[in-house]
This record gives C-alpha cells, structure tokens and sequence, in this order.
C-alpha cells in the first residue's frame, strides 16, 4: 500500500466506499461525482500509478479489469444498452487518482469524448 494513496486506503478499508464487487485482485465502487446513472471505478488492489507503470507481469491484472467491467455491466443491466469505458493517464489526459482504475460508464445517451 502506498500510504498516500487515496485509492490505496479504499482498497485497504480505511476510507470508505460504496463498494459493488471485490474479488482477490480488484475492487470496484460507485464514483463519488458520477457522470453517468451507473459510473463504477473497477481499481486493482495492487498500486501502480498510471498505466505507464504497467508490467508484462501486470498482463493478467490488465485483462482482469477488463473482464470485471464487462461482468458488472451486466450485472447493473446496461450491457445490451451500452456503455463506456475509459482510463485517464497523466495530466493531460484526465488522470486525477494516481492509482489505475477503470471508469465503467453507462445508463444513459453518451456522447463523442472530448
Ligand atoms: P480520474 O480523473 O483519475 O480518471 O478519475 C478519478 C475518479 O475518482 C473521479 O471520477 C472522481 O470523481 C473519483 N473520486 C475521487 N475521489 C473519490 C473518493 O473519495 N471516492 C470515490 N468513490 N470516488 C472518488
Ligand atoms: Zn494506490
């Protein structure tokens, strides 16, 4: 755990989150300012920073995100409606928690990404 880390003591209980699912390597919560009706962080337990940390070793974690993103859109029934997915890197890119996460977005029209 990176103790500065604000996604890090999430993952670690030590704030709290609406959290929908966790398994042994992610966990994923209701974004505190939602976009969207349904707008979920999917976060591995693991730190890495950015996704210009990732490893080859972190091949797996990677799909995992994935795969958990498509299990929770079903799951919050938006999978046949649609959604979005989207990860920020680095200031100009959006990135404000400098702990990976996925955003899984959906339940509503979205429009073309700005
Ligand atoms: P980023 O901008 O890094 O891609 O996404 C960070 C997301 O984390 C933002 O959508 C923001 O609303 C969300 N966020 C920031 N602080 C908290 C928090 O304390 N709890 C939760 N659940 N989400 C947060
Ligand atoms: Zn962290």
């Amino acid at each position: 755990m990176t103790t500065d880390c604000l996604f890090c003591k999430i993952v670690a209980g030590d704030i709290p989150a609406d959290i929908i699912y966790q398994d042994e390597h992610v966990i994923a919560f209701r974004d505190i300012s939602p976009q969207a009706p349904t707008h979920i962080l999917i976060v591995p337990r693991k730190h890495i920073a950015t996704i210009n940390d990732l490893e080859s070793t972190d091949q797996l974690l990677a799909g995992h995100l994935l795969l958990t993103a498509q299990k929770l859109a079903r799951e919050q029934g938006i999978d046949q409606s649609g959604f979005r997915l989207v990860m920020n890197c680095n200031q100009e890119g959006g990135q404000t928690v400098y702990h990976i996460h996925m955003h899984l977005m959906g339940g509503r029209q979205l429009t073309v990404l700005g």
